[in-house]
Parts: C-alpha cells; sequence; structure tokens
C-alpha cells in the first residue's frame, strides 16, 4: 500500500528507527511510508492498546483511535495504555497522555466514542489501512463493510480465553470477515476471560500485520488466518476462502 506522499525523515526519526530500518526489506521506503501512513484502531482496550503502542513505537505518522467510557480497575489487567492514576477518568485521555509521552511527533485523533453506524463511514475515510480490535460482531461487521466498500486492508483480531484470531482482509482479492463469519457467533459476549499476554501477543502479530501491509514487504495473513492456542502453546495457520455469495464482498 505505498503512498504517494513520501516526505523524507528528519534526523530524530532517522536515530529513533535506525534498528527497524536495518531490516533489509523495509528499510528507509518502509520508514517513510509508515510516517505517511494513517491507520483507524478500533477499541483501544486489551488489543488495541498495544497495536496503538507498538505502531507509535514504529513511527505510524497518525493514529485515528476511537474508544469510548472511562477507566475502570478492571481494564488495568490488559488495557495497557490505562493506568491507576487515571480510574474514572476517560480512557481515550489516558490512551492520547501515554501515546504522546511514547512519540510526541504522533499525530493523533481521539475519538471517545466506539464505532457505530453514526461514525464508521467518517472514521474508515480517514484511514489508510484499519485495525479491527473491537470484542462484538457488530461493530466488527460495520468494519469489515465499510473497509469493503472503501477497499482499505482491514487486520481483524479477535480473542478469547487463552486463544486468539488473527486474519488480513485486501478487499477484492481476500475473504471478508462475512465470508468466514456469515452470521455473529452466538456465544460471543462483551466481557470474557483474558490475561493481557494473551491480548498483547495477537495485539503484537496484528501490528506487525499493519506494518507489513503499509510498508509493502514480507508475506501477509490475506487468504489465511492465524489461530493461537496459549494453552498449548499452538500455532496453526489455515487456508481461508471467498464466499460467493457473501452479503459484504461478493459484489466487489
Ligand atoms: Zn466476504
Amino acid at each position: 500500500m505505498p503512498s504517494s506522499n513520501t516526505s523524507p525523515l528528519t534526523e530524530t526519526e532517522r536515530a529513533t528507527y535506525e534498528w527497524q530500518m536495518w531490516v533489509s526489506d523495509f528499510g528507509e521506503q518502509g520508514q517513510q511510508r509508515l510516517k505517511n501512513a494513517s491507520v483507524l484502531i478500533s477499541r483501544v482496550g486489551g488489543v488495541g492498546s498495544v497495536v496503538a503502542y507498538e505502531l507509535a513505537a514504529a513511527g505510524v505518522g497518525k493514529l485515528v483511535l476511537a474508544h469510548a467510557g472511562d477507566v475502570k480497575p478492571s481494564d488495568l489487567n490488559r488495557q495497557l495504555l490505562m493506568t491507576h492514576d487515571w480510574i474514572g477518568k476517560p480512557r481515550i485521555q489516558s490512551i492520547e497522555r501515554r501515546l504522546r509521552d511514547l512519540n510526541p511527533r504522533l499525530e493523533i485523533v481521539p475519538v471517545g466514542e466506539n464505532v457505530n453506524e453514526s461514525n464508521a463511514v467518517d472514521l474508515v475515510q480517514q484511514a489508510d489501512l484499519v485495525v479491527d480490535c473491537a470484542p462484538l460482531f457488530p461493530e466488527r461487521f460495520l468494519m469489515n463493510q465499510q473497509a469493503v466498500q472503501q477497499r482499505k486492508p482491514l487486520v481483524e483480531c479477535a480473542m478469547y480465553d487463552l486463544e486468539a484470531q488473527l486474519t488480513t482482509i485486501i478487499p477484492g482479492e481476500s475473504p471478508c470477515l462475512r465470508c468466514l463469519y456469515p452470521e455473529a457467533p452466538p456465544t460471543w459476549t462483551r466481557q470474557f476471560p483474558v490475561f493481557g499476554a494473551v491480548s498483547g501477543t495477537i495485539a503484537c502479530m496484528a501490528a506487525m500485520e499493519a506494518i507489513k501491509v503499509i510498508a509493502g514487504f514480507g508475506e501477509t495473513l490475506a487468504g489465511r488466518m492465524v489461530h493461537v492456542d496459549l494453552r498449548q502453546m499452538s500455532f496453526r495457520t489455515l487456508r481461508v476462502k471467498r464466499r460467493p455469495a457473501c452479503p459484504t464482498c461478493s459484489k466487489t
């Protein structure tokens, strides 16, 4: 997903990202693409906090962040951009504050609400790529629909207990979320068992997918899904197919 805008790196950026630019098929060109990219993260909680932190650390230029509500004690085992002193205050402020501490160059568009019918179009329009970290299917289907319609790559991650899944959707090429789940699984709930080490694992993998798609190197998970089971320490990669009658992507 090369960007046409390739403003040169500053000396500070060169010094900050030197070690990752040693990755030979990424290099300075990859870094410039990250700098010029905008990523939407839908929910910046257990998974999304770590995705946002890794993308901020890697030098993605702009993050559009959607996350509602105030910090609660039960956030703190996994939502690593929330801190104890921010309990009772808006999560999105905690997120913005912590990301700025790490990377003051980062452009942040903070949105103190979750993705919904009225903001989905606008949020996706602001991004070159979407990372969907929302736990519930209505939000995930909305992101999927907008990503497919606007032809934006979508990194999809989900987790439950000690298991997690990850795939990358390239509209018009790979299966979309609705190809994989024609209907929302009935057992999916808002509250679920989770260790931060599990949400953080799949988040780091999702961040690497986003970096690869933006910078255009490596092999992405388009057309494949990774299933991670940290109870058994097993990692399986399965091929996934487009559904010819998919209500979301069959016309693209
Ligand atoms: Zn589809």
